[in-house]
């Protein structure tokens, strides 16, 4: 972070602002509005400053810029048109360790002025540390449309009500619970609605409600394969309100990031050979925070229940009495087939999918394959990348065409993700050249010549031409790099 947030209480200060023209005009308006004591020094005024002097709003020192303006300023505003000038007052108001923003110059200024969406009390402000001032105005607009304007109430009510809270609720965990209620629930959609009364007699209806007991719970959350966009709503909120996140290792930090800054974040990753140990203790931490009243997000990579052990985390909270919710997670099968551009399923190709896990010797060996070896069906097969040769073995062994096709997606859905196609008689072979690595899954089925002409994520497929595939057309539009994409569409959108 090159740059402290930070924000200023300026009421009854004095500022300093250097010009006199139309951006001073606009800074002494926002300093007004914090009631900040304003001086604009310049020999001219516009009309609208001078009327601000007439009314006594603001002071005015008239004439050309003199260092000793600076005296007593907390913060000084330089707003000339005049680069020297401006540069001259930054240098003075460092010198006398005074704060000092030159408009439109990041590098003269000791304090960056931000984008603000208002909602007072709550204030947001935005920042591009002076790189990017029009993504920031852009980031305030698409913020503008999401905030909408019962903010500024709904936080007025909640600090009206902070001490009588405070005194009901003196756990914290069990307020930060009732104020979730109170900013999400009813009281928040009667303030969207414009009704303060009913909104203010529901806030009291909330607080006079029995208070729940301390037993805390456990939402079971699916965190997808990783890209953040893929997680659910229910999810971000879950992740919002937890008190403790139990992760596996697979979760990206990307989605770990988006977690309440203050839960606890405990790993929890199994290592392969080591299963039965540390599921006991994953139950065990389960349990442990959950009797201690907290929130527990236990959360998986992809779903939940899709070879992820949830049932039997269930079971045991079931059988210890402990509350729980399930928030279903995309399934890395579906993801990296969408992000390979291979339809699981299609009325030409395949009609049944079947999810397969092949992690370990002894799940291997209770596998049907005869079953699985049955054409027009699309195998997804979740493994450690050591399975590869066995499950090629057995699959040809039992009749799987050798010319089947094959997607193998590394890191599906991540900037990271590779995709390797081929056809079952060099699955392993192709794996190994190309260096494959956890996680990966195997897409295996006539589906997957698709992802040579379909892929439209990350890299371009590797492995060899798939034989059975029908010759792809030329593709009409070139794959570009994301950036120049980018780029082009904003040209297209300036024009
Ligand atoms: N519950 C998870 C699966 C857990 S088993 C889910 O629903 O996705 C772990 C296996 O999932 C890995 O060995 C790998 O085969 C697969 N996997 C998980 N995330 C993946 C990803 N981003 N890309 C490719 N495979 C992934």
């Amino acid at each position: 972070m090159k740059l402290y947030p930070l924000f200023a209480d300026l009421s009854r200060r004095a500022v300093l602002v250097v010009g006199g023209g139309a951006v001073a005009e606009r800074k002494v308006a926002a300093l007004l509005a914090a009631k900040a004591q304003v001086t604009v020094g310049a020999p001219l005024l516009t009309p609208q400053l001078e009327s601000l002097v007439r009314k006594g709003r603001i002071a005015h020192r008239a004439g050309v810029f003199e260092a000793s303006w600076i005296d007593h300023a907390w913060l000084v505003v330089a707003a000339t048109s005049d680069q020297a000038l401006n540069a001259q007052v930054a240098e003075l108001a460092t010198l006398q360790r005074i704060f000092v923003n030159v408009v439109d110059d990041a590098q003269l200024s000791s304090f960056h002025v931000p984008a603000v969406i208002d909602r007072s009390p709550v204030i947001v402000a935005i920042s591009s540390s002076g790189e990017a001032p029009m993504l920031g105005r852009l980031l305030r607009e698409r913020l503008e449309t999401l905030l909408d304007h019962s903010i500024g109430p709904l936080a007025a009510l909640a600090a009206r009500l902070r001490k009588r809270i405070r005194r009901r609720y003196p756990d914290l965990a069990l307020r930060r619970r009732f104020y979730q209620k109170l900013l999400t629930g009813p009281v928040a959609e009667l303030l969207r609605r414009n009704q303060p009364e009913a909104a203010a007699a529901a806030a009291e209806q909330a607080l006079a409600a029995p208070r729940p007991d301390a037993v805390g719970s456990v939402v079971l959350v699916g965190a997808g394969p990783g890209d953040p966009g893929l997680l659910t709503l229910r999810a971000l909120r879950a992740l919002n309100e937890a008190d403790v996140i139990l992760h596996d290792r697979l979760v990206s930090l990307d989605i770990l990031e988006l977690a309440r800054r203050d839960a606890d974040r405990i790993e929890v990753g199994k290592q392969a050979g080591n299963h039965h140990a540390t599921q006991d203790q994953i139950h065990a931490l389960m349990l442990e925070h959950a009797r201690a009243g907290k929130r527990v997000v236990r959360l998986k990579g992809g779903d939940p229940f899709v070879f992820g052990r949830g049932g039997e985390e269930l079971e045991f909270l079931h059988e210890h009495g402990i509350a729980f919710e399930v928030v279903p997670g995309i399934t890395a099968a579906l993801a990296c087939a969408a992000y390979a551009g291979v339809p699981l399923t299609h009325r030409d190709h395949a009609q049944s999918v079947r999810l397969v896990t092949a992690h370990c010797r002894s799940s291997m060996d209770t596998l049907d394959w005869a079953a699985l070896a049955q054409e027009r069906q699309t195998l997804a097969v979740y493994m450690g990348v050591a399975g590869l040769e066995t499950v090629q073995a057995q699959l040809l062994a039992h009749g799987r065409a050798a010319e089947t096709p094959f997607a193998l997606v590394e890191n599906g859905s991540r900037a990271e993700q590779r995709v390797v196609t081929g056809t079952l008689a060099d699955l392993s072979e192709l794996a190994r050249r190309h260096d494959v690595r956890s996680p990966a899954l195997l897409i295996l089925g006539e589906v997957a010549s698709l992802s040579r002409r379909l892929a439209w994520f990350g890299a371009e497929p590797l492995g060899a031409p798939v034989a059975s595939e029908p010759a792809a057309p030329p593709r009409v539009v070139p794959r570009i790099p994301r950036r120049a994409a980018v780029e082009t569409l904003r040209a297209i959108h300036r024009a």
